[in-house]
């Protein structure tokens, strides 16, 4: 069944909106109901200094729930103007902002006058009380080509150069009739911008590989509303040498010369507040075909800062797990996703240590599809995160621990490089007698361990540190379980099942059941590897948290945590 427009579904709200209208003295004027699109469209005059400004306001198809939009080709405002679309910016863009019992009218009486006195001051205590506390970037507003981006480092630094060359590394394709472009800008006037293993893995994660040269200029200020081609023609004035075309600036796709310029300008990246964006503009023409369609084009591409700094601006409190390296034994369906959350909140280095390969009926719980299938687990990790968090190392190692070295073992000597120089352990091996030796060496070599499991079903698991010197090892944690004072977590009593050609029986979950257990395991790490640190990530109480997903008759609960502290036993004779 169609939705109905709004205006038929609530014929009162737009007689109270006119009536409003009425009420308060505008004039105004239906312009046009689209039905399809569910958008009804007013002109509404608005007087300023007894002269009227032309409001164009636009009701979307879920009004009132959702706000109109108001356009006015009438103004030129440098602050809360879109300069494309002349959409007014009346209220800040969050819709929380928004109340569907706001009338047009008195939205109009209320914000208007508020906007032409921000839009149009550059003095801050007269906008100040007036506006939304957010920058305007000025690149937000720019129509840019779609699928299409390059990085440079936040690093990047002009200093008192107006203009130079860069060298970047780009992958162009089509999309559709459109040229798309990806990739990352290398070097600024022969200066490197990433460190080389960096810069290869966000190469391969972006998927460039062709090595271009270009020019960049610095613009005293940025030419706004403007298509791509006007942009460039209002930089002449500025930098004359942007409409020379220099063929070894130019390359090459499908017949067409091509050309990337990088502009950096002044923006407000804080609110009100100068700093610096960057943008790229692709300049193309095609080699062959009448004089009239080999017309030289030109768009707008992506050109973002980012880094180490760009990323912990999301999440400050991760910034010390930079210099952090951890240790991941067991790449299964909790030890993988874990791994790759270590990497994604900014892990310096991680060390995975598995000899599995990925079966095919894991796709289910093993976070990487069929494209892992056959391979090492600790590969196809690696190139995840290689592709994807390039600013974390990543060490494998393919051995097994427990067996010895001709049975595909660790041998003493892999397993000292495997946990030198490591803040943290993390177990997700899932074996009792991997988790014995683990418990034993990290605490001979004083590193905290977390050791993490789900239990068979998926109806729980536990999360357990271990800290030298500090807390129980793992013998003590075996005594509280034996008498009981840890109750340990439900699991499934269905026999695991051992598929046609797998070498072991493998358990029954769901992955949105061990997940639970990853993401506590990441936590707890973090909480420990950040403990010290001033704003870093506060700490968590630790010990032994046992997670709960189902009744003992395998009714599903929602998760339910249970905290035990995991003092030295009594009867316990490790050193501790
Ligand atoms: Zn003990």
């Amino acid at each position: 069944m169609p939705l109905l427009p709004w205006w038929k579904k609530n014929p009162q709200r737009l007689e109270w909106e006119y009536a409003c209208l009425a009420h308060e003295g505008y004039k105004y004027e239906e312009i046009s109901r689209e039905e399809v699109n569910g958008t009804l469209e007013i002109r509404v005059e608005f007087p300023v200094d007894g002269k009227p400004l032309n409001l164009q306001v636009i009701f979307p198809p879920f009004f009132p729930e959702a706000r109109f939009e108001i356009r006015c080709g009438d103004l030129d405002l440098s602050h809360h103007q879109n300069p494309f679309t002349k959409e007014l910016c009346l209220l800040g863009r969050s819709t929380g902002l928004w109340d569907p019992a706001f009338s047009l009218a008195s939205f109009l009486r209320d914000q208007m006058p508020k906007i032409l006195i921000a839009g149009a001051t550059e003095d801050t205590s007269l906008a100040d009380p007036l506006e939304e506390h957010q920058a305007e970037p000025a690149a937000a507003f720019l129509p840019f080509l779609s699928e299409s981006e390059l990085l440079i480092s936040e690093s990047a630094n002009t200093g008192d150069q107006a203009s130079g060359f860069f060298r970047a590394k780009i992958a162009v394709g089509l999309l559709g009739e459109q040229i798309s472009v990806n990739g990352i800008i290398r070097s600024l006037d022969g200066v490197t911008l990433w460190p080389p293993d960096v810069e290869s893995a966000l190469c391969a994660g972006m998927g460039c590989g062709q090595q271009i040269a270009g020019r960049w200029f610095k613009l005293s200020a940025v030419p706004t509303g403007l298509d791509a081609s006007q942009f460039v023609l209002t930089i002449q004035t500025e930098h004359p040498e942007v409409a020379k075309i220099k063929a070894e600036y130019q390359f090459e796709f499908k017949h067409n010369r091509c050309e990337l310029l990088a502009f950096e300008f002044p923006s407000e990246v804080e609110h009100r507040k100068l700093g610096t964006e960057w943008v790229l503009v692709l300049r193309f023409t095609p080699e062959y075909g009448s004089k009239r369609t080999r017309v030289t084009q030109y768009g707008f591409v992506r050109l973002e800062r980012f880094g180490r700094t760009v990323i912990s601006q999301r999440a400050p409190e991760l910034k010390a797990l930079a210099g952090k390296t951890v240790a991941v034994i067991g790449i299964g369906c909790v030890g993988a996703p874990t791994s790759i959350e270590l990497a994604r909140s900014g892990i310096g280095e991680l060390r995975v240590l598995d000899p599995d390969i990925v079966e095919a009926g894991t796709v289910v719980r093993w976070p990487l599809g069929v494209a892992a299938i056959g391979s090492l687990k600790i590969r196809k990790v690696w190139q995840y995160v290689a592709q994807n968090f390039p600013f974390t190392r990543i060490k494998l190692f393919g051995s097994r621990i427990g067996t010895v070295a001709a049975s595909g073992g660790l041998t003493l000597e892999q397993m000292t490089e495997f946990l030198n120089g490591v803040d943290l352990v993390l177990d997700a091996a899932a074996e009792v007698g991997v988790s014995r030796i683990l418990s034993r060496v990290a605490g001979e070599l004083r590193i905290p361990l977390v050791s993490i499991w789900s239990t068979n079903g998926g109806w729980g698991g536990a999360v357990v540190t271990y800290e030298p010197g500090k807390s129980g090892c793992y013998d003590c944690f075996l005594h509280y379980a034996w008498e009981g004072a840890i109750v340990l977590p439900p699991e499934s009593k269905a026999s695991t099942v051992q598929p046609a050609g797998c070498a072991e029986p493998t358990y029954l979950a769901a992955n949105f059941d061990t997940g639970e257990i990853s993401l506590a395991g990441v936590r707890s790490a973090v909480s420990i590897l950040c403990r010290g640190i001033e704003a870093g990530y506060p700490e968590l109480p630790l010990g032994v948290v046992v997670l709960k997903l189902r009744e003992d008759d395998g009714r599903p609960i929602y998760p339910t945590w249970m905290r035990y502290d995991l003092p030295i036993h009594p009867k316990c004779e490790r050193a501790h």
